[in-house]
């Protein structure tokens, strides 16, 4: 019934990551190593990964106000959430699979980019684990683009997740999430 519901990989399906404005998924290929990526990632804790955002068109990206070299757009880059895991620790066991790694409130941005980044995108004030990670070098790895680009993921998200109530109806998984 579903046009992109191919499955893709064990526990992917195509639509999963499709355009949330016209159901394209842009570079397959590319499309391919970032769900590889997700299996290696889900492997690690054995439970469903919920993509809320994955490719964006130009179009969908100019809409949102998303940054002009979004990963988004290459295929290379999804925003998940896993139930009962919060997104700092999948951020974590994310690192060695994904270069591009974002943390945010409520979900983790992963990408599949040449070089290493991570960002924190959470609005939370207090940020006291910070102080006790003082020894994992915590502004090398930081890039500043990526987190204006990443602000604008969150904004883009929120509006997707509003949509992708109504076109995911995934059984069990129906949690109600305010947003
Ligand atoms: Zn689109
Ligand atoms: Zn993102």
């Amino acid at each position: 019934m579903r046009q992109y519901s191919r499955r893709i990989s064990p526990h992917f399906y195509e639509h999963e990551f499709a355009c949330k404005c016209c159901g394209q998924i842009g570079d397959k290929k590319q499309l391919m190593i970032l769900v590889a990526r997700l299996e290696m990632l889900r492997s690690k804790f054995n439970k469903p990964i919920k993509v809320i955002s994955g490719y964006r068109c130009s179009n969908h990206n100019n809409k949102v106000d998303g940054a002009k070299k979004s990963q988004h757009m290459l295929t290379q880059a999804a925003d998940i959430m896993v139930d009962g895991i919060s997104p700092q620790k999948i951020a974590k066991l994310a690192h060695g699979i994904f270069n591009g790694i974002g943390v945010y409130d409520s979900f983790t941005h992963v990408d599949t980019r040449a070089i290493r980044a991570s960002w924190d995108g959470t609005t939370k004030k207090d940020k006291e684990d910070v102080s006790d990670k003082r020894d994992t070098k915590p502004s090398a790895e930081k890039s500043l683009p990526e987190v204006k680009e990443s602000i604008k993921d969150a904004k883009d998200t929120k509006e997707e997740r509003k949509t992708s109530r109504s076109t995911k109806v995934s059984g069990k998984e129906s949690k109600k999430e305010k947003g």
